[in-house]
């Protein structure tokens, strides 16, 4: 399993670094959340220009809060927020959506399929969460259409939060080819 390849890697790490000890607030007071995608690793933070400390990061499939989570605000990525903020002092946020997301434009054919492939059954995940029928199970996983429009969403969601101070959400969507960066709603000064 992959799990021997990191363990052996990681032993080969400790024998070649010391990284220094630093605190765990983020020096540039910011949280940024994105997607989990495969692309973004290490790409993600050199576009953004932050180093290790800097910032603390967030990802969730999409960068996304799904619709049935958005209500009242509370859910894993607001609780995440806010701990970022009242525990470790960040005094900003920017949501970064990315071009070629998996989860804009879902098809529910295919998660269908998937789910069964590996043996869990979508009536009854559909049923015990009251989803209704497989356009709430995509709702469910986060699917959306549009990547600027959920950008936009999410950061009403966190800027509403009744769980979360009044600070800067900024919301843009970084281009998985290239790195740009493009500013989608840029919170007022
Ligand atoms: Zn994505």
């Amino acid at each position: 399993m992959r799990i021997d390849e990191v363990l052996a890697q990681n032993e080969q790490f400790l024998q070649e670094n010391q990284p220094p000890v630093i605190g765990h607030a983020p020096r540039k007071q910011l949280a940024v959340v994105t997607c989990m995608d495969c692309r973004l690793v290490q790409m993600f933070e050199t576009a953004l220009g932050i180093q290790r400390g800097d910032v603390v990061e967030m990802r969730t499939a999409g960068a996304t809060i799904s619709i049935p989570e958005r209500e009242g605000g509370a859910n894993d990525l607001i609780r995440s927020l806010a701990g970022s903020i009242y525990l470790l002092g960040v005094r900003e946020v920017m949501v970064i959506g990315h071009t070629q997301c998996g989860l804009a434009h879902a098809n529910p054919t295919a998660l269908i399929a998937s789910m069964q492939a590996l043996g869990v059954d979508p009536d009854t995940l559909i049923k015990r969460e009251s989803l209704g029928d497989v356009n709430g199970l995509l709702q469910w996983v986060g699917a959306f259409n549009d990547v600027h429009l959920n950008v936009r969403e999410v950061v009403n969601v966190i800027r509403n939060s009744p769980y979360l101070p009044k600070i800067p959400v900024h919301g843009l969507v970084i281009d998985i080819i290239t790195g740009k960066l493009e500013v989608v709603d840029r919170a007022a000064a």
